[in-house]
Order: structure tokens, then C-alpha cells, then sequence
């Protein structure tokens, strides 16, 4: 198969512009003979949802939440970036361009990070018009702050709320939609397939998580924005809800799935603190403006922080990235922290975390400043770990985060099954092999804001599609697999519960998939992984009934899609020779244990194509070209 990333040539800075011209436009009139069907409701998708219909399409929408604004993006809390230079400070728009480009390892586009870019601009204005309420400095200007891999302040945040009311602003523009009759919406209703008629996406298979009713939508085209898929490992910071189904059935029917193996592990959460947590909590990478990162510089230190004297603590982040200091990249961050806790200089009693103290800021600033920029932050960390973060340092580790990997997309956001586009998170996106923070808020609005309503027009205008019905004998199929899945997992005479086979997964993945990866160990999770699956639909335990509410049931589908997700997770990191960004070879590194890439051999994005379930995939390669930003060793220091 030939990847046609359809990337324009030519000049960067117009590409996009010329590119745009160059799509074919429908008509008003025209447009409201066309139905797009729109599968989630956070940034992406509900953003996307809202401008196609404004622009005059017939919209269907849905989510699995009860409504659209509980999408994971209202989890969001650190803020979005924008070049807008607003500090004078140096920002541009290449600079944006550049640090997104170095920060992904060289594993992105360049074309479409310049487009990133350069549309972060515009979506600052229309969330500002749309009364999203940024924070603002005294002058009434909007206030910026600085996350990693940045040496410029060009975050714009509404506190540690950022995603919640950039959320809002997407939910209202949705609701106006709505209530003008131009989206249909459908909350708790969950997409368990996808129809492909004559080899163009043309519909999705649902059920109703209230009533289990399953049902048939068709359209002319259908637009994934289902978020990603980090919930593989049980244990993230992601929505509880957070899942692959969506995109990983569309894989099933012919989308290739780009470098599943790039995941985020975030260096600020609050610890695991046991067996039984489901859920980790997210310290917003804002406090790092702030904070300072340190472990005593003894090993086996047990003395509460307070009582550990300046010359004793090892500020390490500071001490190896002088440049950068505390805002290096996540995984420069959580690969140092990683490496203080194996070297026995982790504290608290697992002695898996490390300091994140605000002391110096608070003696410099004052409490009142403090808490007027993380205050909420701070107080969700007192609720959980039970200390007060203005006296002591708060408790810290690297934890899954966000997934780089997805559904390959080519410039116009359309997957490899025509009539199939896919934004936001469940695509594999502009960030290489490691996203840089604030950028996946800037992402999915670009995406749903911005680019798909310029590129969608050009696929409705120039395809043929035959009128679709739900006889078709497509429809038929995908919608009898939805009910036998359902059944088989309803009707399993298990014993287990969902949880206990997902959090078996979750650890597999996490101890040889997670943070540093070496070819020994993905060999173990590809050797075990196909039992345990056997296994789960053997002796799965799904409770209740399939015509009520029944959640046991909703993640039993969910895990079993995990399941083979992660299984190419696997074999795709094993197939990467080398460490880039968060895909950390142990094997493949610099004698100062910073990732070392090999480019000559992997500048590519790895798309997979599903050859059946436990069958070996095949591996399609993008190459990847560089004019503007030359591949170098990544520096922070
Ligand atoms: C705790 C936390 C904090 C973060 N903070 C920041 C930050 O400060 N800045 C930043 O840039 N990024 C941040 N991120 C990342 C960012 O929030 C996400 O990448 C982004 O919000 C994803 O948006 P999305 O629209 O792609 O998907 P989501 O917001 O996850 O939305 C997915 C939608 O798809 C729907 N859906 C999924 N599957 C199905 C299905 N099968 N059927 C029907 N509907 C379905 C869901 O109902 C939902 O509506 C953070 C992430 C976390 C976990």
C-alpha cells in the first residue's frame, strides 16, 4: 500500500494557503444535502461538530457520556499554546514550529506542524470571542506561562481549568448547533463499528447505553475525534472512560494505525499509592513554572524534606539541563526521575517519587500568588495525598499520560479508508514521538475548528456516493458482529471480573512497555499477551443485562479491544530499533542516557495494517523529510 501523506511542497509558510485553495468547495446549497456523522464531543470532535455545522452541513454527533460537555478534554488543566508573542519574548510562529518538530524527536511532519503552528493564532482569538475566560494580566492583556521544552511563556490558561472551559466555549458553539436543528445528537450512545460500503466509510454501528438498542447511522463521510488511548495500562491520568474501541474497530475494517507505540508518560502525578487504585491524578506540568524538582542527594535518605539541608538535595533537572532547568520535555523529566528512583534516592514510602517543592517560590512570591495560579491544583493534591503542598513538596512520579500514536492521517485528516477522518488525540498526529505540553488542546481545536471544515469539502465535492441504506448488506454485518460480541461477552460463564483481566494488562504493559522498553521484555508482553486474551474470553464475568445500563458491560468491549491494541503497541516498539521521545529503548542510548535515535534507519511513521486477530500485521512505512528543522541530538541542556 502507498501512504500518500498528500503534504504539499514549496515554501513553508504557504503551504497550507496554497493548499487550501487548491480543495474543491460545495456549495451552500449543496451542503445541506450531506450528513457527516461526528463521534466524540470533547475539543476535537465537538469542536468539528459545531463548525460543520455552521457551515451548512447535516450533522450527527455522539458521545458515550450522558453529556456532551463531560468529554475527557474538561480534565484539561495546564493551558493551550499559541505563538503569539505576546511577551515579546521571542516567540514566533517558527519558533512554535521548530520546538514541536525537536520536541516530537523529529518523528512529525514538518508540514503539518507548520500548520499547527500557525493556526494556534487563530484559536486563541475565536475562543476569546467565544468568552472562554482566560486568565489576563493587570493591563487586561492575556497572561502566558511557560511549559516544557519551550524557552518562551506562551501558554494561555484559565487557571488548572483550561481544558473545562475551553470546553465550554466548543459546548456552546455545539448547543447553538443543536438547538438550530443542524446537529443531531446523541449522548450515551456508543460507536461499536464502522460500515465501509464500496471501500468508503459511510456509516457507524451504535448502541444505546441506556436501552442496549443497537442501530445503524449512515452518511457521507464520518470524523473520529474519540480521544486517545492510554487507558490500555489501566493505571493513567486519562478519563475513566477514556477507550480504543472507536478507532481500533475502524482499524479492524482498514484504517492503519501509525506508531501505537508512542506513548506519554507524564513526570507530575500524584504516586500509586496501592493495588486497588483505578485511577491516577495529574499534577498539572504549569507547576513547574514554579516548582523545583529535587531528591536528597544521599541514597537512602529517609529524613522528612524538611529537615534535609540545602547542600544535600540534588536539584537534578537544574543541575543537567542548565537551559531549561525544571521545564524540560516530559520525557527528558520522566526518564531523570525514573533514574533518581532506581539509583534508591526516591522518597515517601514506596520511595517511587520524587520532590516538586514550592518553597523558594512562595518565600519569593508569597502564598496569596501561589495559590492565585494553582490553587485548585494544590488542593486536589491536599485532598488525595493528605498534606498540605504549601508546607511540604509534593509527592511526584512519571505516570501515563497521552498517546502519540492513533489512526494514520494524511494532511486533509482523512485515514486510509476514504471518507474516514480522524482528529485530535485518536490520530497519530503532529507530535512525533513526544508531545509537547499545552499542544493537544491546540491540536484538537486546529484540527476541528480549522482544518478538517477546509478539507472535508474537497472529498464530498469530488466523490461519487451511491445512496446508502441500512439493508445494505455491509450494514447487516457490522451490525450482527456488534450483537454477537455483545452477546458472547453477556452470555461468557467466566468467573473473573473485567477489572482484574484489565489491570493484569495494565501491568504487563506498563512493566515492558512503559517507560524504558528493551527488546527482552516486549518479547515477554507479546509472548503472554495472546494468553491472557485467550484467557479473558474464557473466563470474563460480565454481570447484568445488555438492555439496561450495565457499565461491567460497556468496559468488558473496551478491554477486549485493549487487548489487541496493545499487542501491536508491542510489536511496534519492538520493531523501532532505537529511542526517540517517549519510546525509550534501553538498549539505544547516549553514554549520558539520553535517547539516541537512529535516523538513517527509522525516520519514518509506522503504520500498521490488521491482518486478523494473533495474525502478524503489516508494516507500511511513511518516510519522513526534513528541510527546515535539521534532525539533530535533542539538547535541553
Ligand atoms: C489530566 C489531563 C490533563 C491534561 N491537560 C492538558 C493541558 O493542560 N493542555 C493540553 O494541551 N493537553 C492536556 N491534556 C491532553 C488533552 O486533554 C487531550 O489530549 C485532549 O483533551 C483530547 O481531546 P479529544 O477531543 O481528542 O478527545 P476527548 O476529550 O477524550 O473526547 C473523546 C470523545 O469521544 C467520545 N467517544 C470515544 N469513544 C467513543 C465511542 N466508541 N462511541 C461514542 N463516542 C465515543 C467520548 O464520549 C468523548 O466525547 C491533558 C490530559 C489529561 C489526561
Amino acid at each position: 500500500m502507498e501512504l500518500d501523506s498528500k503534504c504539499p511542497t514549496g515554501p513553508i509558510e504557504t503551504r497550507w494557503d496554497r493548499h487550501r485553495f487548491s480543495l474543491k468547495l460545495v456549495n451552500p446549497a449543496n451542503k445541506r444535502k450531506h450528513t457527516i456523522l461526528v463521534v466524540g464531543t470533547g475539543l476535537a470532535g465537538g469542536s468539528a461538530a459545531a463548525s460543520l455545522a455552521e457551515l451548512g452541513y447535516n450533522v450527527k454527533c455522539f458521545c458515550f457520556q450522558d453529556s456532551p460537555r463531560r468529554a475527557h478534554s474538561i480534565a484539561a488543566q495546564g493551558g493551550i499554546n499559541a505563538a503569539k508573542n505576546y511577551h515579546n519574548d521571542g516567540d514566533s510562529v517558527y519558533r512554535l514550529f521548530y520546538d514541536t518538530v525537536k520536541g516530537g524527536d523529529f518523528r512529525a511532519r514538518e508540514s503539518n506542524v507548520y500548520r499547527l503552528a500557525q493556526i494556534s493564532l487563530n484559536i486563541i482569538d475565536q475562543c476569546v470571542a467565544q468568552g472562554v475566560p482566560f486568565a489576563r494580566e493587570y493591563s487586561g492583556y492575556l497572561d502566558n506561562r511557560s511549559f516544557g521544552g519551550a524557552q518562551v511563556s506562551r501558554t494561555f490558561y484559565a487557571r488548572g481549568q483550561t481544558g473545562q472551559q475551553l470546553l465550554l466555549g466548543a459546548y456552546q458553539a455545539l448547543e447553538r448547533q443543536i438547538g438550530a436543528g443542524t446537529v443531531e445528537m446523541f449522548p450515551r450512545t456508543e460507536m461499536l463499528d464502522l460500515i465501509v460500503i464500496d471501500g468508503h466509510a459511510r456509516g457507524i454501528v451504535t448502541r444505546n447505553l441506556m436501552t442496549g438498542r443497537i442501530e445503524s447511522h449512515l452518511g457521507d463521510a464520518v470524523v473520529l475525534g474519540t480521544g486517545g488511548y492510554g487507558n490500555v495500562y489501566y493505571l493513567s491520568t486519562n478519563a475513566k472512560g477514556s477507550n480504543a474501541t472507536a478507532i481500533w474497530r475502524a482499524h479492524k475494517r482498514g484504517a492503519l494505525f501509525a506508531n501505537p507505540c508512542f506513548t506519554q508518560i507524564h513526570p507530575t502525578c500524584i504516586p500509586v499509592s496501592g493495588d486497588y487504585q483505578s485511577k491516577l491524578t495529574l499534577m498539572s506540568e504549569s507547576l513547574r513554572n514554579d516548582g523545583r524538582v529535587w531528591v536528597p542527594a544521599k541514597t537512602g535518605d529517609t529524613r522528612p524534606a524538611s529537615q534535609i539541608p540545602e547542600d544535600e538535595r540534588d536539584y537534578y533537572l537544574e543541575r543537567r539541563y542548565p537551559s531549561f532547568g525544571n521545564l524540560v520535555p516530559r520525557d527528558v523529566a520522566s526518564r531523570n526521575a525514573k533514574t533518581v528512583c532506581d539509583e534508591g534516592r526516591g522518597v515517601g514510602e514506596t520511595k517511587l517519587a520524587v520532590y516538586l517543592d514550592f518553597r523558594d517560590a512562595i518565600d519569593r512570591l508569597g502564598k496569596h500568588t501561589i495559590k492565585e495560579r494553582y490553587g485548585n491544583l494544590f488542593d486536589m493534591y491536599e485532598r488525595i495525598a493528605g498534606e498540605d503542598p504549601y508546607q511540604a513538596p509534593m509527592r511526584i512520579y512519571p505516570a501515563i499520560h497521552y498517546t502519540m500514536g492513533g489512526l494514520w492521517v494524511d494532511y486533509n485528516l482523512m485515514s486510509t479508508i476514504p471518507g474516514l477522518y480522524v482528529i485530535g488525540e485518536a490520530n497519530f498526529s503532529d507530535h512525533g514521538a513526544n508531545r509537547l505540553g499545552a499542544s493537544a488542546l491546540m491540536q484538537g481545536l486546529a484540527d476541528g475548528y480549522f482544518v478538517l471544515p477546509n478539507t472535508i469539502n474537497d472529498y464530498l465535492a469530488t466523490s461519487k456516493l451511491e445512496k446508502a441504506d441500512t439493508s445494505h448488506a455491509a450494514v447487516r454485518d457490522a451490525e450482527e458482529q456488534v450483537v454477537q460480541t455483545t452477546s458472547k461477552l453477556l452470555h461468557n460463564k467466566g468467573t473473573r471480573s473485567v477489572d482484574s483481566f484489565h489491570r493484569e494488562l495494565g501491568k504487563l504493559m506498563w512493566d515492558y512497555c512503559g517507560m524504558s522498553r528493551t527488546a527482552e521484555g516486549l518479547k515477554t508482553a507479546l509472548a503472554q499477551i495472546p494468553g491472557l486474551r485467550e484467557q479473558y474470553w474464557q473466563e470474563v464475568k460480565v454481570l447484568g443485562s445488555g438492555e439496561e445500563l450495565n457499565q461491567s458491560l460497556e468496559r468488558a468491549g473496551r478491554v477486549a479491544d485493549f487487548f489487541e491494541l496493545a499487542e501491536l503497541m508491542c510489536l511496534d516498539a519492538l520493531e523501532r530499533n532505537e529511542s526517540c521521545g517517549g519510546h525509550f529503548r534501553e538498549e539505544y542510548q547516549t553514554p549520558e542516557g539520553e535517547a539516541a535515535r537512529d535516523d538513517a534507519h527509522y525516520s519514518y511513521g509506522a503504520a500498521w495494517e490488521f491482518r486478523g486477530v494473533g495474525e502478524r500485521p503489516a508494516l507500511h512505512k511513511e518516510p519522513l523529510a526534513f528541510e527546515y528543522v535539521h534532525p539533530a541530538q535533542r539538547s535541553y541542556k
